[in-house]
């Protein structure tokens, strides 16, 4: 990469490109800034973490949250390799049949007035999916960490982006496709750099910015933090519309009900099933369609939102949930982890080459090697099955080449790992064999 796109690659990540460098007048020409991102994602998480580890003498990151979360962010863009996103599909028919005006594309007041537009309906894409129960099924992904940094900021759903196009659709009536598709993509990339705790006080800009002081509180369970803070780039819509809190008490962060489990697909779908078997527990009509569209503390004779106040009290002293696992697992779990990033980066790249149908395998085997690295940190009693017949799914796929055209340099490694895995499922049977008779004996 040349000095140019570095440097404008990193101020896409903090909303600072600007106009004239960022319009364009068809959508095929707008850059794929979050794609594009993945070097700075990386970069900005390891200063965390170095960082981090000077101020604080400990991690910021624990392995199982971190390849949870990331995990997350893989799976929730794998619908991309398919279909064009929701939002531009939607957005482009609109504008292509029902717009009333034409803002100029090349002009610097489309763009501010796109800026604005996009961040309003951000607020609200995203107060409904912490209203509405069925929507909050899909976002509580996000909220499902008990940490807070840069990784979490990647924990995303692969079911909001179905239902959160529609709240953008009054924009088509005016501008055009090219400029949004630019301004949806800033918007969601400015969102990272607030999730972490290393920055404390941005002084007078937090009156105007959404900065890591806000989002912290947006991400807590304390009562004050619940329904608060829902702002995309500027904190104004939550002063304005009544949803602003300011950092008081230590944020303890997470669900309300915190999940404890690390297994992806659980994470993204567990609370569909919930709001499913709730609304079972209902007899009238009313009620069973209320459990889906009111808020999610709700219960019948409560207000819309429900009574946060029935909530688990937080006292400030909780300890996120950190399964004790052994190092070796650790380590080729970790290994493993970058190897399916790798193969994930090499699907994107080479998306408009491969055929549908070894982008829908790979597909599977990604979440197929996500889902098996969950049940490792989960330490699910399937789990060296799961391993065991993955890494055999790995070995057919190396050997009629579904993966050397897309990375030659993984070929080596990965085979030495289905070696290594043999060895660990082996050793990791014996020794819970082991465990078990010792368990029994006491
Ligand atoms: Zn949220
Ligand atoms: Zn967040």
């Amino acid at each position: 990469m040349e000095y140019d796109s570095v440097s404008r690659g990193a101020r896409a990540m903090f909303f600072m490109l600007t106009p004239n460098e960022s319009s364009f007048e068809k959508v095929e020409d707008v850059p794929q800034y979050v794609q594009q991102a993945t070097p700075f994602f990386v970069g900005l998480m390891v200063l965390e973490l170095v960082v981090g580890f000077l101020k604080t003498g400990a991690p910021v990151i624990t392995i199982s949250d971190g390849i949870t979360s990331l995990s997350a962010g893989m799976v929730s863009r794998l619908p991309l390799l398919l279909m064009r996103g929701c939002e531009l599909s939607a957005y482009m028919h609109v504008w292509n049949h029902y717009r009333l005006v034409e803002l100029p594309w090349d002009s610097a007041w489309t763009w501010w007035f796109t800026f604005l537009g996009v961040d309003f309906c951000y607020y609200w894409v995203h107060r409904f999916a912490h209203e509405v129960a069925v929507l909050w099924a899909a976002h509580q992904v996000h909220h499902s960490s008990e940490y807070y940094n840069l990784t979490t900021a990647l924990r995303q759903s692969v079911t909001q982006p179905f239902t959160s196009w529609v709240f953008y659709l009054p924009m088509a009536l005016a501008v055009p496709p090219s400029i949004f598709a630019v301004h949806i993509q800033l918007n969601l990339l400015y969102q990272f750099w607030i999730h972490t705790e290393l920055i404390r006080d941005l002084g007078p800009l937090e009156w105007i910015l959404n900065t890591p002081k806000h989002h912290r509180v947006h991400h807590g369970r304390n009562l004050y933090c619940i329904d608060k803070n829902y702002g995309g780039i500027l904190i104004i819509w939550d002063r304005l519309f009544g949803t602003f809190a300011q950092e008081a008490d230590k944020v303890v962060y997470g669900l309300v009900f915190p999940i404890k489990r690390f297994e992806i697909l659980y994470v993204q779908l567990h609370y569909y099933l919930y709001l499913w078997k709730k609304s079972k527990t209902y007899k009238t009509i009313s009620n069973k369609l209320s459990t889906f569209l009111n808020g999610p503390s709700w219960k019948p004779g409560k207000r819309r939102l429900g009574d946060h106040n029935d909530n688990p009290k937080v006292t400030g002293k909780e300890v996120p949930h950190n399964p004790r696992w052994s190092l070796p697992v650790q380590i080729y779990a970790v290994i493993h982890f970058l190897l399916v990033l790798k193969t994930y980066h090499d699907l994107f790249e080479n998306k408009m080459i491969l055929s549908q149908l070894t982008i829908l395998g790979m597909t599977g085997y990604v979440l197929l090697t996500l889902t098996s690295l969950g049940f490792l940190i989960d330490q699910r009693p399937s789990s060296a099955v799961l391993e065991l017949f993955r890494c055999v799914v790995m070995m057919t796929l190396l050997r009629y080449n579904y993966m050397k055209p897309l990375a030659p340099s993984l070929a080596v490694p990965t085979e030495a790992f289905v070696s290594l895995s043999l060895l660990y499922w082996a050793l990791h049977s014996i020794a819970s064999q082991l465990l078990g008779i010792k368990k029994k004996a006491n």
